[in-house]
């Protein structure tokens, strides 16, 4: 059965990747690449990982009036997400991450955002009527700050729990911290909002302790390979990841906050929550590119039942 419609606000954009020997230097042509296009962007990962896990989701998001704003658009509608608030922005093209990425696995990306740094507190307003009785707001960090704010005082309101990942990495207000209920950093989030470095599962703990004093109850810190550690009330718990060949880490975070906010508003206790979403996020890793990793909820009901 499913849980109860949670919601996604947040970025969407097209990865273009090329895969070549090395990253070219500043005025330097390099021939030879293999060129992959993929859907990205931190909103949109999480979306289509809570829609493949099982929930049913409505993504609140800006593309551009485009070619890539259309066929993201078209993958969300194939994937079953509501898209009645993705706005198609007349007057910025949709978000863009160009990558290079080397044989070594190192990295380079150039980020446009485009339409989606207009996504904005009205755009937010106006889906009120998808707060009410939604089950949970899911957010991150690549659209505007105001916009973000909107949307969790919106749901904190509406009595909808706020799951907040914090990426990209910034500071943030208070303003905003008061209406998360969880928050969800990796390890190099956790060492900016705290100034611990986040290493293990000693170190989350304390970095945890410091974000509670900043008013958040629960707090989730993903650990990678060895799994995520929850920080709440009833104490502190390592839940181990599922041991995996890892290929490509891209989206393991959003995958991994996309299903927990859909085995959260199916109401499974918070341990076994975190238990699904790593293991929805250790499948990612064992493939290539950002959404076309995320796994269905068949496929993570076996890994869970197997282990
Ligand atoms: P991010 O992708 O945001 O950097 P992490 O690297 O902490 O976040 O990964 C998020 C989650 O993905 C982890 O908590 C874990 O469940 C899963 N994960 C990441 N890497 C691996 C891996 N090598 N093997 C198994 N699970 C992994």
């Amino acid at each position: 059965m499913r849980g109860k419609r949670i919601l996604v606000v947040g970025s969407s954009n097209t990865d273009m990747i090329i895969k070549l020997h090395r990253i070219p230097r500043p005025g330097e042509t390099l021939l030879g690449g293999q060129f992959v296009i993929a859907a990205g962007g931190k909103g949109a990962n999480q979306a289509v990982g809570a829609v493949r896990a099982g929930g049913a989701v409505t993504f609140i998001a800006r593309v551009g009036k485009d070619m890539f704003g259309e066929q993201a658009v078209a993958g969300f509608v194939k994937d079953g997400i509501d898209v009645t608030h993705v706005l198609a922005d007349h007057r910025s093209p949709s978000g863009v991450a160009l990558i290079f990425v080397a044989s070594d696995g190192q990295n380079s990306i150039a980020v446009a955002s485009g339409a989606n740094g207009r996504l904005a507190p009205a755009d937010v307003r106006k889906a009120k009527s998808a707060f009410k009785g939604a089950g949970a707001l899911v957010a991150q960090l690549e659209t505007p700050l105001e916009t973000v704010e909107c949307a969790a005082a919106m749901a904190a309101k509406a009595g909808v729990q706020v799951i907040l990942n914090p990426a990209p990495a910034r500071k943030l207000p208070a303003s905003l911290l008061k209406h998360v209920s969880i928050l969800t950093p990796n390890e190099s989030e956790a060492e900016l909002l705290t100034g611990v470095l986040v290493k293990d599962a000693v170190t989350a703990t304390k970095a945890a302790a410091k974000l509670h004093r900043l008013g958040v109850a629960t707090v989730i810190i993903t650990l990678g390979a060895r799994g995520a550690l929850i920080s709440n009330r009833d104490g502190t718990k390592l839940i181990p990841g599922f041991k995996v060949k890892a290929i490509d880490a891209t989206a393991a975070g959003d995958v991994f906050n996309g299903a927990l906010a859909v085995a959260l508003t199916e109401n499974k206790p918070i341990e076994e929550a975190v238990r699904f979403a790593n293991a929805a996020a250790a499948i990612s890793v064992t493939r290539m590119g950002a959404q076309p990793s995320a796994p269905s909820r068949q496929e993570i009901d076996q890994l869970l039942s197997r282990s």
